[in-house]
């Protein structure tokens, strides 16, 4: 069809004019740490693999074991026949980890909240979203009837306003954000949000990726506080510190079993592959029985923070904002030179104008490397004075 191959190179044009094109590079990553690209071999500070996981013998044993046992794929929905026992066990390892009674295990990260969201908050319904939270927050909530309103990032006192104005018009509420920011590594107020959202009668629900396995002893954010969890709806992804692949929600029994017979990405999508929940199970093992292990991504991360000069690194993420999709993709090429794989993100993944490095520190990078890693960064960005610097490597230094 002309008409549409037309509309397809227009809209490829338009993005390459903006420098927002992306494009698929082959990436064979080989140890968790390491990654061929062609010829080229380069350390990666992108992958969100912070335990090094998706390569430890005992996960691909316990995957391989799996398949072994009950075959590669799922074959059905959960609800069909696709519900192997490795899931009800992985269920109720997670509910342990996260101090729930119960646990669902979705296909991937995006479809538990695709899922979550809509099977929670209808029409008459109220949602508050954060403005920086992940896009499949954001798809959960555009996939629900209900009125959505955005805070602004991490502003309790704005959510205030919001309820105090709208909450009293609607019959429920509930109250997304990323526990840990995805692309500026912070947290989330949780201690704050749980109380606001108890004074409100609203409903806290934190997605956290990027806390599970990393933040509070590898149990999440909801307990980088304390041992109390702060939130009635965790949900996190298996597909990072975990080294697998898949999503879950822990909560309250009556709220799991709901999902199970509601959430329509887990009522008509097949169940989770054999081999992602024995892996997961596996990494959940190593999780609980080194609380070291856990601390390291973190540790990592404040290295490079300190190195630099940056603000304390609050998680294993640490953003380097440098304005322009040019710009961030140039220093991403000119650490590439160097070795180090750091992918820019640029809008949409991030708002207008704060295109950045994002790099992402694992368990197993060394110290030599990430003082070498610093130094590049300092060579190639201009940190001074602020982070919000828009000036492009310079090709000279
Ligand atoms: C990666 C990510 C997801 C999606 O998880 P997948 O398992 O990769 O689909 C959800 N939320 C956040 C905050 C993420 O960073």
């Amino acid at each position: 069809m002309r008409s549409l191959d037309d509309f397809a190179s227009n809209k490829l044009a338009e993005l390459d004019r903006a420098s927002l094109r992306r494009t698929l590079v082959e990436s064979a990553r080989e140890d968790g740490l390491y990654i061929a690209r062609g010829r080229r071999r380069l350390l990666s500070f992108s992958c969100n693999d912070y335990l090094n996981l998706s390569h430890h013998p005992a996960l691909k044993a316990a995957a391989c074991q799996a398949i072994a046992l009950y075959g590669v794929g799922a074959g059905a929905s959960r609800l069909v026949t696709g519900n192997h026992p490795l899931l009800t066990e992985l269920e109720s390892r997670l509910a342990r980890l996260k101090g729930t009674p119960a646990c669902c295990v979705f296909g991937s990260g995006y479809l538990a909240n695709a899922g979550i969201v809509p099977t929670l908050a209808g029409s008459g319904d109220l949602i508050l979203i954060d403005e920086l939270a992940h896009a499949c927050l954001w798809a959960g909530a555009q996939l629900s009837p209900a009125k959505t309103l955005t805070f602004r990032h991490n502003d309790t006192a704005h959510a205030e306003d919001l309820l105090a104005r709208e909450r009293g018009q609607f019959r429920h509420a509930l109250l997304l954000t990323d526990g840990v920011f995805s692309m500026d590594g912070d947290l989330a107020p949780l201690r704050d949000l749980a109380a606001l959202c108890a004074a409100f009668d609203v409903w806290l629900m934190a997605d956290d990726a990027h806390g599970l396995g990393v933040i509070g002893n590898g149990r999440g954010s909801a307990f980088a506080a304390g041992p109390e969890a702060l939130v009635p709806l965790q949900m996190g992804t298996l597909s990072k510190a975990i080294g697998a692949y898949g999503g879950y929600l822990c909560a309250s029994a009556p709220v799991i079993d709901l999902m199970k017979t509601r959430a329509r990405t887990l009522v008509y999508s097949t169940g989770l592959p054999p081999a992602m929940a024995g892996a997961a199970i596996a990494a959940l093992d190593i999780i609980e029985s080194d609380p070291e292990l856990t601390k390291r991504p973190l540790a990592k991360a404040r290295l490079f923070t300190s190195l630099l000069g940056l603000q304390e690194a609050q998680s294993p993420i640490v953003p380097l904002i440098v304005g322009a999709p040019e710009a961030a993709l140039e220093a991403s090429r000119r650490l590439e030179e160097k070795g180090f794989l750091v992918t820019p993100i640029r809008p949409p993944t991030v708002p207008e104008g704060t295109a950045r490095l994002r790099f992402a520190f694992t368990a197993g990078h060394a110290d030599e490397d990430i003082i070498r890693l610093a130094d590049a960064v300092r060579r190639c960005a201009d940190l001074a004075p602020t982070r919000q610097s828009e000036t492009p490597c310079p090709r000279s230094s």
